[in-house]
């Protein structure tokens, strides 16, 4: 497997957790069991093969993230192969505006299924023609029948958890008329609904997917990849296991509620294996719990509706959990990748706290976002005994932990923005800040005393004023001289960089938005969103689209990648510095 090294197994610096299913791997490895195969031409397949297999419905999401570091991870740490696959059997909801997008979200995450064997990516719709002859099969086998019961009846002969079904009236129909009738099918001599096929297995077992699944269903639709071709689909019981056979998976790992498909999965393919379609070892399904993410929703179908009802700005609104969404605003992909990797693999389902998200970016860009200044709520400072014209440069550290990586340089000038919380005119008990009297450090320039403050008709402040220590500036040896509680930071008036600033947080206040069938769309956070005018230090205006910055004292911000530019600033907040939501 061929994987950007960098972006490997996150910045923990150890060996990921173990869990269940690297166990099972270990254990198949350790007996050998998928060791032997090859391809119809000889050539040696991979111990471990995976797949990734999502339908091509909508974006991806947070949940869809877990699994795709899941799979292509363990390919990855085993030596392994990752498919991607889209799962287009189903012709109505698919487009190629969503197959991009998932392309786009598995690549920029890390991945890719590209190696020594080929390029792994396909597309189910490409065994159509063989789903259909080992459909043909099964019906020749004595193993599927076409069922003619209208919806209504199926539906009522199916039983339920405490009633076996009763046989359709169909079942016993002889496998030359069902074929000719699935041919039929096929030709488009029917309506949808009108006939169906059904494997023929048993309508008493206790688990009601095994009561004679549906396997092929007339479809008059259009599909976005065999257009016209098609008039029958295969149901997804029935497809998924081909298409993880036909691409020699070893090991399709699924969320908890396939659990109950897994004995159709294994008569599926035991069947198919005995008409001379696959070799055993036959894949192998082995569910884990899905994702659910506290303050998100994760559900294409869901996610679909805030889209389409412009309650967001579309898939990639950074306040979606969408992976577009994540990546527009601010986070990496080793962020995402080390969130996966601490949420873990469960067999029981449980819900991840949104802290656990924040925290891996905070994680992952500490150590490697340079320093910013950023004020957000300007309000004017004003030095009344600092030069008129004097503009005298104060420098800081890009990165306060890697002094290799060297220093920014900004002026410090008679007027400067600070953040309108650094000033109480009357302060609070325990507030260092500026107040009349009070001494504080302009971080990386003078510090200053404040004398007195200026306000509008209302009463309103909108000036402080100060007079500043020559002989305090930072990394000169007056500055030791000076003792202050407070540290403050600052842009100078005439130098700053204007810029449009997103304040983002959490799209819901409830953390769990839509359990128990609860209207999600009642628990959003109208201040997910607040877009200002923020003044930068100078030097951030060779910013490039998507780079990530530490705006200090206030979080990590990303030059949007999208609306950035020299000429107009723009910068989404990925996530404050500390979490204000917990305790
Ligand atoms: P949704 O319910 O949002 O439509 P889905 O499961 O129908 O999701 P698919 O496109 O079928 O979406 O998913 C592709 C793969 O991603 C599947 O293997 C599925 O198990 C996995 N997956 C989807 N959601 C999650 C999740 N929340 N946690 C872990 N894996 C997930
Ligand atoms: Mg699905």
């Amino acid at each position: 497997m061929s994987t950007n090294a960098k972006n490997t197994a996150a910045s923990d610096n150890h060996a990921p957790a173990s869990n269940f299913l690297r166990a099972l791997i270990e254990g198949d490895l350790a007996s050998g069991k998928n060791a032997q195969r090859t391809d119809p031409n000889g050539h040696p397949l991979p111990a471990v093969v995976t797949r990734f297999p999502p339908e091509p419905n909508g974006y991806l999401h947070i949940g869809h993230a877990k699994s795709i570091c899941l799979n292509f991870g363990l390919a990855r740490d085993y030596g392994g192969r990752c498919t991607m696959r889209f799962d287009d059997t189903n012709p109505t909801k698919e487009e190629q505006e969503y197959v991009d997008s998932i392309i786009d979200a598995v690549q920029w995450l890390g991945f890719n299924w590209k190696d020594e064997g080929g390029d792994h990516l396909y597309f189910a719709s490409d065994y159509f023609d063989q789903m259909y002859m080992m459909a043909e099969y099964l019906i020749s086998a004595g193993h599927a029948y076409v069922d003619s019961q209208s919806a209504e009846d199926m539906a009522k002969n199916r039983g339920s958890f405490s009633e076996p079904g009763k046989n359709s009236p169909f079942r016993d129909r002889a496998p030359d008329e069902s074929l000719a009738l699935f041919r039929r099918m096929r030709a488009g001599d029917f309506k949808d609904g009108e006939h169906i096929l059904r494997a023929r297995i048993d309508m008493a077992s206790p688990n009601m997917n095994m009561r004679d699944p549906a396997i092929y269903r007339i479809r008059h639709a259009h599909h976005h990849r065999t257009g016209d071709k098609w008039c029958i689909y295969p149901m997804y019981d029935f497809a998924h296991p081909i298409e993880d056979a036909i691409e020699y998976v070893t090991h399709s790992f699924c969320t908890l509620e396939f659990q109950d498909h897994r004995p159709f999965y294994d008569w599926l393919l035991e069947r198919l294996a005995e008409g001379g379609f696959f070799k055993r070892p036959l894949p192998q399904q082995t569910e884990f719990a899905r994702l659910n993410l506290t303050y998100a929703i994760t559900s294409k179908r869901k996610l679909l509706q805030l889209v389409e009802e412009k309650i967001v700005d579309g898939w990639d609104d950074p306040r979606m959990p969408t992976i577009a969404g994540i990546r527009r605003r601010g986070f990496t992909p080793e962020s995402i990748q080390l969130f996966c990797e601490r949420a873990g693999v469960a067999k029981a389902d449980s819900w991840i706290d949104m802290s656990t998200l924040e925290g891996a970016l905070r994680d992952d860009l500490d150590p490697k976002a340079p320093r910013a200044v950023a004020v957000l709520k300007p309000l004017k400072l004003i030095i009344d005994n600092f030069p008129d014209n004097l503009a005298d440069d104060c420098t800081a550290p890009v990165h306060p932990h890697h002094p290799e990586r060297g220093h920014r340089t900004f002026p410090i000038t008679k007027e400067v923005w600070i953040e309108a919380d650094d000033f109480m005119e009357t302060p609070t008990k325990g507030y260092f800040r500026l107040f009349p009297g009070n001494k504080v450090r302009l971080r990386y320039g003078y510090v200053v005393e404040c004398t007195h403050c200026d306000k509008d008709a209302d009463g309103k402040v909108i000036a402080v004023h100060c007079t500043y220590f020559p002989d305090s500036k930072s990394g000169t040896e007056g500055s030791a001289n000076y003792k202050v509680k407070g540290t403050i930071h600052w842009v100078s008036v005439p130098h700053a960089l204007e810029a449009e600033v997103r304040l983002y947080d959490r799209l819901f206040t409830d953390p769990n938005p839509d359990a128990g069938g609860k209207d999600f769309k009642s628990a959003l956070n109208p201040n997910a969103k607040e877009v200002i005018t923020a003044y930068l230090e100078p030097g951030m205006r060779h910013a490039l689209a998507d780079e990530k910055f530490q705006f200090e004292r206030h979080g990590y911000f990303v030059a949007d990648r999208v609306e950035h530019a020299a000429t107009r600033p723009v910068f989404n907040r990925g996530v404050t510095l500390k979490d204000s939501w917990g305790k």
